[in-house]
């Protein structure tokens, strides 16, 4: 190790930063977190330092005397010669110094930080490779959520209650695990302290409950993993089984838990691998034997996917549960193919719309579907795909209004069939695009020509 980590109080404890430039400002404002009573020695200082509370200023050179009574001392200025001076005389009073961007002329150096104070987290490459920290630190912010911090304090509040409701330390664990990764954690995130409070002390007060598992509704997006939310990301990581269908991709699969059980309920067209009720009742049954279970599905769960109605028996039985929307079919496909859902001169409604045309009649509501100014999108319309152009124009679409099917949208297979709805029907018997298939129809689609950026 070049470096040893360690976490310095620094609150009232006196900081001689040097310097008062715009890089200067930049430790100032990290230091001011800690509390630190900081001065400010330079020949010229940025208004915006002389205006912090937290900061005494002296305009003036250095003078070796300011070392004195100094617990940490941060070089800012870009005198190379001059750094080395003071880093020189620092280190000879046995003073923490820190010059900026000069590792060699350090004996502490600035981590990347992750805040989730109390939890903090530091992270540095011993100044070898400052932006592989940055990255990592990238990494970590987008997995652990932002009110983390607030967890911290909601475990240390009733740290002594938990100890003494359970005695054995095995129990504590449990119930930690489970607290801190469950409903009560999720209560947190979302800003409900009252809320979590409660759901915690419910799970310590009846040991049924504490055996009891949780669902996770969560929509996975179109196909491209970086699609996801970090919500979706974080509850995929901690599931201890993923109840999953055709539309999810295998490079969002890789993403789940190693070592949690797949449980396939796929959905091909007719080849239902289990029916909806089995699958409603399976997500009630994995909970009861304590399971976090994933219920991972395309898109949104709540559009076109059926989610309400596995979420209902949930509900019935009591069994916890939590919805995480997705990215849907509409959005990822239109934004990956260059086509605006709505636009201030084509389109000012949008209107999604199932093509599973039952029995392959023509059940829907067509008299609403053929405004100009509103874009149609047909999910699940492969099939009828003729039946739904020959409609539109049956009830008063122009035949020449563009059209749009998107293949297998925002993956490396997607592809964009363009035409209208005279000649879609056509172009489909010919072309034989793969499911998944979206369709979008209207005026927007023209501008496809113009706006598409992702199949080059
Ligand atoms: N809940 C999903 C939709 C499920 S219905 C969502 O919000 O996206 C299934 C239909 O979604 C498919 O028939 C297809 O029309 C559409 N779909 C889903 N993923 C798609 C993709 N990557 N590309 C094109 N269409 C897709």
């Amino acid at each position: 190790m070049d470096y040893f980590p360690l976490f310095h109080q620094l609150a009232q404890q006196p900081v001689l930063v040097i310097g008062g430039g715009k890089i200067a400002l930049r430790k100032i404002t990290l230091l001011e977190k800690s509390g630190a009573s900081i001065r400010v020695v330079a020949k010229s200082i940025l208004p915006e330092i002389r205006n912090k509370q937290s900061c005494v200023c002296e305009q003036r050179a250095f003078a070796e005397s300011d070392l004195h009574d100094v617990v940490l001392v941060v070089v800012a200025t870009d005198d190379r010669a001059f750094n080395e001076q003071v880093s020189v005389l620092a280190k000879k009073q046995r003073l923490l110094v820190n010059v900026v961007d000069s590792p060699d002329l350090c004996n502490v150096i600035f981590p990347s930080i992750v805040d989730r104070n109390p939890l903090l987290i530091a992270i540095t490459s011993s100044g070898r490779a400052p932006v592989l920290a940055r990255t990592v630190r990238a990494k970590l912010e987008s997995t652990i959520p932002a009110s983390f911090g607030h967890l911290a304090q909601l475990a240390s509040k009733f740290r002594e209650q938990v100890k003494q409701t359970l005695s054995q330390a095995d129990d504590r664990l449990r119930f930690w695990e489970k607290t801190l990764n469950g409903v009560t954690a999720e209560h947190v995130y979302a800003g409900r302290m009252d809320a979590a409070e409660t759901s915690l002390l419910t799970a310590l007060n009846n040991p049924d409950l504490r055996t009891l598992g949780e669902v996770y509704l969560v929509g996975a997006g179109p196909g491209d993993p970086d699609l996801l939310t970090f919500k979706a990301l974080r509850l995929m990581q901690q599931a201890d089984v993923v109840v999953h269908d055709a539309l999810v991709s295998d490079a969002i699969m890789e993403l789940v838990r190693r070592d949690a059980d797949r449980i396939y309920v796929g959905k091909r067209r007719s080849n239902h691998a289990l029916p909806q009720e089995q699958i409603n009742q399976l997500l009630v049954d994995l909970a009861k034997q304590g399971k976090r279970v994933l219920r991972l599905k395309g898109g949104d769960p709540f559009i076109f996917g059926r989610g309400g109605e596995e979420i209902d028996l949930l509900a019935e039985n009591a069994i916890p549960f939590q919805v995480v929307p997705g990215i849907t079919a509409a959005s990822g496909c239109a934004s990956y193919s260059g086509i605006p859902l709505t636009h201030r001169d084509y389109a000012q409604s949008v209107r999604f719309v199932t093509g599973h045309l039952k029995d392959g009649s023509a059940n829907l509501p067509w008299q609403d579907l053929v405004s100009t100014a509103q874009t149609l999108v047909f999910y699940m319309g492969l099939n009828g795909i003729s039946t739904i152009c020959e409609q539109l124009v049956a009830h008063g679409r122009d035949a020449q209004t563009p059209i749009a099917l998107i293949q297998k949208g925002t993956t490396p297979e997607q592809k964009v069939f363009i035409g209208t709805l005279e000649t879609m029907p056509d172009i489909v018997l010919r072309e034989k695009p793969q499911a998944p298939t979206l369709t979008i129809v209207g005026e927007v689609v023209s501008l496809h020509e113009k706006l598409n950026w992702f199949n080059g």
